[in-house]
């Protein structure tokens, strides 16, 4: 039997500053900067992408930082504005993550059952917590994605419930095993 190369577009967006280049850095090239200059520069809180830069995406992260409010309640904005402008071939929209990054930092500026509700109300797919500066848990959210759409592949075809290991809408990534793949 022959074997196929899938090729999946991820986006990864969120507020400035929440940690989406450092994420995309650790996972590809595993380093870690504290200097790195913010991508936009400006400080902008939200702003609606163009529906050039979500096409053909398969799946999305979005992220926010545990320290600041402001970054969390945009990310309501910013599925909203996915959900709009993208949909799976199917009519569904894609599937995303919601990363509760910057773990290692406190006090947090929201519960986790704050962050869980949050997730469920705006159709995530579900979230975790992480923190790039600490590679904790990038890899294992990011490995999340062949799962996802694996399981979402095949529940297109028989109506299928997912067997991802929640709680809640919290992905509790100590108990999944994940299949390999690799970046950019
Ligand atoms: P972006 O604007 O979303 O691309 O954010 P950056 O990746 O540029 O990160 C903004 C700042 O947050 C940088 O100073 C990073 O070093 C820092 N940062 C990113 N991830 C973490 C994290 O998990 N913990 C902590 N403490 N800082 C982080
Ligand atoms: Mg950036």
């Amino acid at each position: 039997m022959g074997s196929r190369d899938y090729l999946f577009k991820v986006l990864v967006v969120g507020d400035a500053a929440v940690g989406k280049t450092s994420l995309v850095q650790r996972y590809c090239q595993d380093s870690f900067s504290r200097h790195y200059k913010s991508t936009v520069g400006g400080q902008e809180r939200f702003t609606s992408m163009t529906r050039l830069y979500y096409r053909d995406a398969s799946a999305c992260v979005i992220m926010f930082d545990v320290t600041n409010a402001t970054t969390f309640s945009n990310c309501q904005k910013w599925k909203q504005d996915l959900d709009c402008k993208l949909t799976l071939p199917s009519g569904e929209p894609v599937p995303c993550l919601l990363l509760a990054n910057k773990s290692d930092l406190s006090p947090w500026a929201m519960t986790r059952d704050q962050i869980d509700r949050f997730s469920k109300e705006n159709g995530f797919t579900g979230w975790t917590e992480t923190s790039v500066k600490e590679n904790k848990n990038v890899n294992e959210a990011m490995s999340l994605f062949p799962r996802v759409l694996i399981e979402q592949m095949m529940a297109n075809t028989r109506e299928g419930n997912t067997s991802l290991s929640t709680q809640g809408d919290y992905i509790n990534l100590q108990t999944l095993s994940s299949p390999g793949w690799s970046c950019c």
